[in-house]
């Protein structure tokens, strides 16, 4: 059995496989096999309340999954799969409620990844697939980080590293046309906006209000994708021994859960390492979560990036979003 017959079989029996995407590796069940759908929150250790993305092979399999495809849903899917959008849209009975939580919409995307496009095509299923790791923390952006993640558990099909690097780009879409974005990604709310005034298809973006945020994306923890070692944000260059005073000032601060996730603070205080992105966006979210993992490898005993102020909207949005979650502590200068 070559690689992609092997996964068809562990998916058909019920089991889960790892799945490169464009964005990061999923860790993917098909959406008829219960089984599938509750080994991959037993395997990631996620809360039943965190909804799992829907992955299919093009819009006709989308539009059997959702009661609201619209001229609106149609442009994006045309301008934008396959490729690291997901639409969040009501949902049919096909999908579980499993998959949603409990919800009456499903997140659908359509990768672009050749691997997945051919395991999703073969499955002759959409396949259910959260990002391949162990809940809240640092996404797999190459095989062998899920390899890693799962001890050598999970079977994982070989896709070379993620050529986007952080997660899908995340719109609910409603009836009316009004869209919110609910997870920044790669595909930024401008560009949605100039395909969208190009095409003259009408809509409107509300803006999100936390409350209202938590209720339309229950996944959308304030600490996720965590590194093994905690880490500190800057907003400037600091020499080490400041950097590790003003940490050991602020621990007493810290708490020890937020939202139900472990916030990693440090055992003591002597020991940075400093992680360095690329000056450009894009290729700064292809290297974050590698940088992280193999940041948190070292013998540090806390993680340090400066990140200025200027690094916190428009390209660099989804960027930030990932850091200020990851991170244990900003310090303010
Ligand atoms: P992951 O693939 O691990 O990044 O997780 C998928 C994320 O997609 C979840 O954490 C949710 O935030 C989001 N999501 C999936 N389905 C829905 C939905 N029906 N409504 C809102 N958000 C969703
Ligand atoms: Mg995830």
């Amino acid at each position: 059995m070559n690689p992609l017959e092997q996964a068809l079989k562990i998916l058909d029996e019920g089991g889960v496989v790892g799945m490169p995407t464009e964005t990061v590796y999923g860790l993917a069940a098909r959406i008829d096999r219960e089984a599938g759908l509750k080994a991959i929150f037993a395997t990631k250790q996620r809360p039943f309340f965190d909804p799992l993305i829907v992955h299919v092979a093009s819009i006709a399999q989308a539009r059997t999954l959702t009661t609201g495809w619209s001229p609106l849903t149609e442009a994006l899917a045309q301008a934008f799969w396959p490729g690291p959008l997901t639409m969040v849209l009501p949902k049919t009975p096909a999908v579980s409620s499993l998959i949603t939580s409990g919800l009456t919409t499903v997140g659908l995307r359509c990768p672009s990844h050749p691997v997945a496009r051919q395991l999703i095509e073969d499955a002759g299923q959409p396949l259910a697939a959260p990002s391949a790791n162990l809940f809240g923390r640092t996404s797999p952006t190459t095989a062998e980080h899920v390899k890693r993640e799962f001890d050598g558990k999970v079977f994982v099909l070989e896709g070379g590293p993620s050529s986007v690097g952080i997660e899908s780009t995340i719109v609910s879409v409603s009836d009316q046309g009004d869209l919110r974005l609910l997870r920044p990604g790669s595909i930024t709310r401008e560009e949605i906006t100039r395909v969208l005034q190009n095409q003259q298809t009408s809509f409107r973006w509300i803006e999100q209000i936390e409350k209202i945020e938590k209720i339309m994306a229950p996944g959308q923890m304030k600490h996720h994708y965590m590194p093994q070692r905690p880490l500190i944000l800057t907003r400037g260059p600091m020499r080490d021994g400041d950097l590790l005073q003003r940490i050991r000032s602020r621990l007493e601060d810290l708490p020890e859960e937020v939202e139900g996730v472990r916030l990693l603070k440090p055992q003591k205080v002597e020991r940075v390492s400093w992680i360095a992105l690329p000056n450009d966006p894009v290729l700064a979210a292809r290297q974050l979560y590698q940088a992280l993992r193999e940041a948190g490898e070292s013998s540090a005993d806390v993680l340090a990036l400066v990140w200025p102020l200027e690094r916190r909207e428009g390209a660099w949005l989804a960027v930030w979003d990932r850091l200020r979650k990851a991170a244990s502590l900003d310090l303010e200068h």
